[in-house]
C-alpha cells in the first residue's frame, strides 16, 4: 500500500506512514507516528497516531499475539 501522510493541524505537524497490505499499521508505527505528530503526554489534541483529521484516520482494529493494530481509513 502507498504511503500515506498523518497531519496534525493543531502542532503543525506531519508523519509519513508506509501501511501493510489492507492498510494496517502496527502499534510500533502508531507510536513513532504519534511521536512526530504530538508527542506530548496526556494530550488529547488527535487520534491514536496523533492525528487530527484531514483525509485519513487512524482507528484501532483488532489484537494479534496481544499487539495492537490499528487501519488507516479515510474521512468521508
Ligand atoms: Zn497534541
Amino acid at each position: 500500500m502507498a504511503n500515506h501522510v498523518l497531519y496534525n493541524e493543531y502542532h503543525a505537524t506531519t508523519a509519513t506512514v508506509r501501511p501493510a497490505w489492507g492498510g494496517t499499521l502496527s502499534h510500533e508505527q502508531v507510536r513513532r507516528a504519534w511521536r512526530k505528530l504530538c508527542g506530548v503526554a496526556g494530550c488529547t489534541c488527535g487520534g491514536p497516531a496523533g492525528e487530527r483529521p484531514v483525509g485519513v484516520e487512524c482507528v484501532r482494529y483488532g489484537a494479534v499475539d496481544a499487539e495492537n493494530i490499528y487501519k488507516i481509513i479515510p474521512i468521508t
